[in-house]
């Protein structure tokens, strides 16, 4: 197994200062996908994908042992106990990554999402997700129908009502990452977050990255108009923003928010800032090939380069000071570090 990113002093020095004593002994993390490299289909098939770019340079593989090296070496004196999907990329065989997600967290006990397709029938989702003891699916807007065009996919698109009925009818869980340009503001993503919680208020939504929030104006008025949608559950992988979470532990509390990494990239030496509305990724001259396919990246050189961390520990860190900041204890932290989960999870 190849070692990402290995760990240097500074890194270890970050985590006893910042996230050590903040967290509690048992941690939830719940977003994290495993995939094989003998799952890639070939570059070909890149194109048809609709998210980001960057996070395909995390890793080759992320294997489910990657997984549980990166949670020992990370967070060396916290269990960790991942809610596990596979890859949601149509450059990769899905079905053969579920199956190994499967097979592998049976083995150890952990929690996993099946990642379902909207053409599937409700009767075919309901077997399938029954079949595997998985808590309820993962969607992607990757397997939207690909004559809609990227910025016009919505939520719908990807997880159609005939499945909603079925995840609402058994009360499991759904993995949302929503998209359009305009993120967790967009004005036709909240009318249907809205929708979603008050027609289908038995499953239990989680909205991935704070809606992909990753400036304050992503937010717009957000918060304010899903207080309509009392039932969503908001996981912050992936977003490092402190004003962005402040907003939304101010305005959910600290019982509707799960805390989850988005591994493989947990594991990336990888900053980020924010510029004119938009997030930027710092990494290391030479870190990442490819990076200059993404206008998010940028690499950096000098001693802010040396000093780089984890993605995982400046998102937590980030939590951690907006939760200071709300007047949130320590046993809040538990709360968002496990215990909403387990409860979510059903994991006693
Ligand atoms: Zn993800």
């Amino acid at each position: 197994m190849e070692i990402i990113n290995p760990m240097e002093a500074h890194d270890r020095e970050f985590y006893e200062k910042h996230i050590r004593d903040w967290l509690p002994d048992h941690i939830i993390d719940a977003h994290n996908h495993a995939h094989l490299k003998k799952f890639y289909l070939g570059d070909a098939l890149y194109k048809q994908n609709r998210g980001a770019l960057w996070p395909l340079l995390a890793a080759e593989e992320n294997s489910i042992e990657n997984i549980e090296e990166s949670f020992r070496n990370l967070f060396p004196d916290k269990k960790v106990t991942p809610l596990m999907f596979g890859k949601v990329s149509r450059a990769y065989d899905v079905q053969a990554c579920t199956d190994y997600v499967i097979e592998e967290c049976k083995r150890r006990d952990w929690p996993y999402l099946y990642v379902i397709r909207p053409q599937w029938s409700g009767e075919e989702v309901e077997r399938r997700i029954l079949a595997s003891g998985a808590k309820g699916a993962k969607v992607y807007l990757n397997f939207s129908p690909m004559y809609i065009p990227s910025n016009e996919i919505r939520i719908f698109d990807f997880i159609p009502h005939h499945q909603l009925e079925v995840l609402n009818a058994h009360g499991w869980v759904l993995m949302l990452h929503i998209p359009r340009a305009g993120r967790l503001g967009d004005p036709v993503n909240i009318a249907e977050m809205i929708e979603l919680n008050k027609r289908y208020p038995n499953v239990k939504t989680i909205i991935a990255h704070i809606g992909r929030a990753y400036c304050e104006e992503d937010v717009a008025d957000a918060f304010e108009r899903l207080e309509e949608a009392p039932g969503l559950i908001f996981e912050f992988s992936a977003n490092c923003n402190q004003a962005v979470m402040e907003k939304m532990i101010r305005s959910v509390g600290s019982k509707r928010i799960i805390h989850g990494s988005d591994s493989p990239i947990l594991r990336m030496r990888m900053g980020r800032t924010v510029e004119n509305g938009e997030y930027v990724n710092l990494v290391r001259k030479g870190d990442y090939k490819g990076i200059e396919l993404d206008p998010h990246m940028r690499e950096i050189e000098g001693s802010e380069a040396d000093n780089l961390t984890y993605f995982t520990y400046y998102q937590i860190h980030a939590f951690i000071q907006a939760g200071l900041k709300c007047g949130l204890a320590k046993a809040d932290f538990a709360d968002v570090f496990y215990n909403n989960a387990a409860k979510l999870l059903d994991i006693k």
